[in-house]
């Protein structure tokens, strides 16, 4: 079975596997060809990939690979080059686009897309989403620092006291929890909110002082699978009145509120901004989701008012050396539960809650319920 790792398109400097990855594939029996400085951008050398067991190759490894690991969906082009029948595993962003499924089926690509993987124990080594957002909270806190031009923790000195930055994390799930951790680490007084009643304890748990509205509404916001229901218009005008006296007195806040499937709400309005202190700065991790901030632009760091916006792009990719180790540990974990360990070969079951969950396409069709065409 060969496993071919090519490298990514421009602006995407992760990489989908580690010499770590490479060591235990090459131990179930796989072939593994990497493309000569795939893991540049996450300081993996060609040396190091060949130490663990994989050989070097280019891109036109692809064609004849069994299974093609990637960080991002392939392109149109990309995808031309694999061979029927090839298992390609990668985040597929497949909300909303139709035509790169379909070019996908039509190669008879068998595509498993990893941000679908179920929240389950068993999974949980295998989750992208929660790996990626857990960097990309730390991230956040580490550019608001950058940008911030005051200290994080309260100073005491000779020459006189700093006070300590007040942190305002919104969206307390696996990205908020881990930017609490690490503007706590800093020294920052933080406070957090979220809808889901859950996530206070979270909150407390690490420090954090919990603001929120806490009514019969909010008791009841979260869905069965863990996630945050959309609001009514009346709790999130009640939500908005309760953040805007709140903001008017932080230094930093850290957006990364997210509901599935649905645009990311808007939680910071122009005239809550407005009312900051001149140098504060807010991170808008939803940015690429349409973002919680009024003003914020993906891929840039936007002046309004008086606070500097940051709206970067693939916050993850910002500390793709880490995050690379991570995701590629995601892929291989899950890649190993397709590996036959008699034959060494690929041997799926379809019925697998994990296959089923993840699975695009196949035998030329696009097959995930959510994706497939409503009239086939
Ligand atoms: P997410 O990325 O979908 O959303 C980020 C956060 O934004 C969530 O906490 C959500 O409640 C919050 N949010 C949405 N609308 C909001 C609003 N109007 N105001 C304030 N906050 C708002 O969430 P996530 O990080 O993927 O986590 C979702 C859930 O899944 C959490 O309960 C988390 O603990 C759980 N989880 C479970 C597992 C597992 O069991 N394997 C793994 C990861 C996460």
């Amino acid at each position: 079975m060969k496993i071919f790792i090519p490298r990514e398109a421009e602006g995407e400097p992760r990489v989908a596997a580690s010499p770590d990855t490479v060591k235990k594939l090459a131990g179930l029996g796989a072939t593994i060809v990497i493309e000569s400085g795939a893991g540049a951008l996450s300081r993996i050398t060609d040396e190091a990939y060949e130490a663990a067991g994989a050989t070097i190759g280019s891109a036109s490894d692809a064609s004849d690979a069994d299974v093609v690991l990637k960080v991002r969906r392939p392109s149109a082009d990309d995808v031309a080059t694999y061979k029927k029948g090839a298992v390609v595993i990668a985040t597929m962003d497949p909300y909303g686009n139709d035509e790169a499924l379909k070019t996908l089926a039509e190669a008879g690509i068998l595509a498993f897309a990893m941000e679908l993987m179920p929240r389950i124990t068993r999974a949980q080594s295998m989750d992208v989403l929660s790996s990626q957002a857990n960097l990309a909270g730390y991230q956040a806190v580490i550019d608001a620092s950058h940008t911030f031009d005051r200290a994080f923790p309260m100073m005491m000195t000779a020459a006189g006291t700093v006070p300590a930055a007040r942190v305002f994390v919104m969206g307390a799930g696996v990205a908020g929890l881990q930017a609490i951790a690490t503007a706590k680490r800093l020294g920052a007084i933080v406070t957090a909110t979220d809808v889901r009643p859950a996530s206070k304890e979270q909150v407390e748990s690490l420090g954090g002082k919990f603001v929120a509205v806490e009514d019969e509404e909010f008791k009841a916001a979260e869905t069965s699978g863990g996630y945050a229901k959309e609001m009514s218009k009346a709790y999130q005008a009640k939500q908005a009145e309760l953040v805007a006296s709140h903001i008017a007195k932080q230094d930093i806040v850290i957006t990364t509120a997210l509901i599935p499937g649905r645009p990311a709400p808007k939680l910071v309005s122009k005239a809550m901004i407005e009312s900051m202190k001149p140098g504060s700065v807010i991170v808008d991790l939803a940015v690429e989701r349409g973002g919680n901030v009024e003003g914020a632009v993906a891929g840039e760091i936007a002046e309004v008012g008086p606070v500097r916006v940051i709206g970067h792009r693939n916050v993850p990719g910002r500390i793709a050396a880490s995050a690379s180790l991570l995701y590629s540990k995601n892929l291989s974990t899950f890649l190993e539960t397709m590996i036959d360990k008699e034959s060494k070969g690929l041997k799926i079951d379809f019925d697998d809650e994990l296959v089923k969950a993840t699975l695009l396409t196949r035998d030329g069709k696009v097959v995930h319920p959510n994706f497939a065409p409503k009239d086939a």
